[in-house]
């Protein structure tokens, strides 16, 4: 693949979606009620990254980070069907010998996903709803940054000029959650690119801004969520 076209584009990409998504190392935050202390998104019991299959031809050629996720568990098995078409389960080294420039761009964004409307139009970031009661940064959306959420803005623009598929299916699983809030009568948490949080209703698709006060926290960060840490000051 050297010189090929997929790895200029995965090394701009991931050299333009670099900066965490926040100035604190959540990983503490999560991994403090996770066993062994594992951050919840690197812990492979929990979640199994995924990337696009030219992410990880790329990948393969330039670390030894990543290998193919396999389960003898039949339980397992509806992971893979679960999966976005065009994208393979991928296993790391772990925690301790992460190589954060070869970190999947499904790593980058966790536990956000780009929020379309029912027009195609890329709204911001939402958080996967089956995290709420396992990853901090769910109960603390204001410690995002600006400059995280644009380099999410631009790379995944550029992932769907690249490859029209993946908007096609962030554009599904939108709609997908639209459906489901409307269903719980509940309403969408959206992170926008101008750095407001709205309320999003599922049915009409309007949205109001609120404040990062009134929004829920969860599971076991809801008795932490007012305790004000001194490297907690979003910028
Ligand atoms: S993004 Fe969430 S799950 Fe991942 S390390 Fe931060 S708090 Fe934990
Ligand atoms: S590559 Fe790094 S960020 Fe991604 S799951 Fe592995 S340890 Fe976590």
């Amino acid at each position: 693949m050297s010189g090929s076209p997929e790895r200029k584009f995965f090394e701009n990409i991931y050299r333009i979606f670099s900066s965490p998504l926040s100035n604190i190392d959540c990983g503490e935050k999560c991994g403090a009620f996770n066993e062994y202390g594992v951050p919840v998104c690197c812990d492979i019991s929990l979640i199994v990254p995924s990337a696009y299959q030219a992410e990880w031809d790329y990948l393969k050629d330039m670390t030894d980070l990543w290998q193919p996720w396999s389960s003898s568990n039949p339980i397992d098995a509806d992971l893979e069907d679960d999966v976005q078409d065009g994208q393979v389960l991928l296993k790391c080294l772990g925690y301790r010998q992460c190589q954060r420039q070869y970190r999947t761009m499904t790593c980058r964004a966790f536990p956000f996903f780009p929020y379309l409307d029912s027009k195609g139009n890329f709204l911001g970031l939402v958080y996967f709803q089956e995290y709420r009661e396992l990853c901090w940064v769910i109960s603390n959306l204001s410690i995002v940054t600006s400059a995280y959420k644009a380099e999410f803005q631009q790379a995944f623009n550029l992932l769907f000029k690249q490859y029209p598929e993946s908007k096609e299916s962030y554009s599904q699983f939108s709609s997908y959650l639209r459906k489901e809030k409307v269903i719980s009568d509940d309403k969408i948490i959206l992170l926008d690119f101008e750095d407001n949080v709205l309320l999003l209703d599922p049915d009409s698709e309007i949205s109001y801004q609120v404040s990062y006060e009134d929004l829920e926290s969860f599971g076991p960060f809801s008795i932490t969520k007012d305790l004000i840490y001194p490297d907690e000051n979003p910028d």
